[in-house]
Parts: C-alpha cells; sequence; structure tokens
C-alpha cells in the first residue's frame, strides 16, 4: 500500500510518502511535510479572520 500526498494528488502531482504493509498498489492518502505546512497556514489565516466559519481542529480532507 502506497500513502501519498492528497494535496499533492489533487495539484496532479503522485507524491509516495510511504510504503506499508501489505505490499500491493492500493493506494491510502496522508500529507507531506510541504503540505502540513500549507494546511497550518491556512488554520493559522482562517483563526485571524473574525467572520471566518471556525472549523476547530480538523484536517480538512480534499474532496475525492
Ligand atoms: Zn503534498
Amino acid at each position: 500500500m502506497k500513502v501519498v500526498c492528497a494535496w499533492c494528488q489533487r495539484a496532479g502531482r503522485f507524491v509516495v510518502l510511504r510504503e506499508k504493509e501489505p505490499q500491493n498498489d492500493e493506494i491510502s492518502h496522508g500529507i507531506c511535510d510541504e503540505h502540513v505546512l500549507v494546511v497550518m497556514n491556512e488554520a493559522r489565516r482562517s483563526e485571524a479572520h473574525v467572520s471566518a466559519p471556525a472549523r476547530g481542529s480538523v484536517i480538512p480532507q480534499p474532496v475525492a
């Protein structure tokens, strides 16, 4: 099973973060270091806007 960055995949890139058992071509989704920073920055920015809806601590997932 390959763990790919869902954000990179959405951007048209296929970034394998790591592989895990079982060894096959199935895909699991994770997030790369680059996009962790992007998501954290977006969360911080939305907190600064009082009118923005609160998203809590849930990490947003791209729509498949
Ligand atoms: Zn990524």
